[in-house]
């Protein structure tokens, strides 16, 4: 007999999938922290690939957005950044997993952007507190749609971009990565059981900054079409 709900249950996240009728269904969202030199030194801190690892943070799959949506300005915050990463779209199950294997995992790729309450996140890294409230909210994990990578193929390489109000703020090449898509998938699968509808953010470049109402955010990533996300108010 099926359970009586006491209000409707939550409905499942769906993200678009580039040329296809079927919606991919989003499970997690795990987020790379510093995998980019020149973002980590613009945040004041160095990263040593030989003596660190990479760390995550995660953004609960409710917040995702899709590309071309308007959304308001998030509460609480006087410094809305934006930062334009390279997304993992998983497909296939996989617990530590060698980093020969990795690429078996993937089902495709996506534009993303990881909106942060950059004042909050700071505030929260200074005094030791997790950044749920700089990363972790609502309308805050931005993603176009996956392009399958039956039809990207392998992506190691390629120009990463964005834009605030046709300006150019972020451009690198996603070669530039600190851990790249393997080593990231190796690693986090020590840690989890990556299973279908796990989405990666896999870091961003430098040139992050704020935006405010009324701005328009472009982007893109060679082969995979590109992202965009109007502050309203
Ligand atoms: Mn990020």
């Amino acid at each position: 007999m099926t359970a009586k709900l006491l209000f409707p249950a939550a409905e499942p996240v769906l993200a678009d999938i580039q040329g296809r009728e079927e919606k991919y269904p989003v499970k997690r969202i795990f987020c790379v922290g510093r995998n980019y030199l020149a973002h980590a030194a613009e945040m004041g801190v160095s990263v040593d690939k030989t003596k660190q690892e990479p760390f995550y943070f995660t953004k609960h799959p409710s917040a995702l957005v899709a590309s071309g949506s308007a959304i308001d300005y998030p509460p609480q915050t006087a410094n809305y950044h934006y930062e334009m990463e390279f997304v993992v779209a998983i497909g296939k199950a996989g617990f530590e997993v060698s980093e020969e294997d990795a690429n078996e995992l993937i089902y495709g790729y996506a534009c993303g952007l990881d909106m942060t309450r950059r004042d909050l996140q700071l505030k929260a890294r200074e005094t030791g507190r997790p950044w749920d409230l700089g990363k972790d909210f609502e309308e805050s994990a931005i993603l176009s749609a996956i392009v399958p990578k039956s039809e990207s193929g392998l992506i190691t390489s390629g120009v990463i971009e964005l834009e605030v109000n046709g300006e150019t703020k972020q451009q690198s090449d996603l070669d530039m990565l600190i851990w790249n898509v393997q080593e990231i998938i190796a690693h986090l699968s020590k840690f989890y059981h990556l299973q279908p509808g796990d989405l990666i953010y896999t870091g961003t470049p430098e040139g992050v900054g704020p935006v405010v109402a009324g701005d328009t955010i472009t982007g893109r990533i060679a082969g995979l079409g590109d992202i965009a996300l109007t502050i309203l108010k």
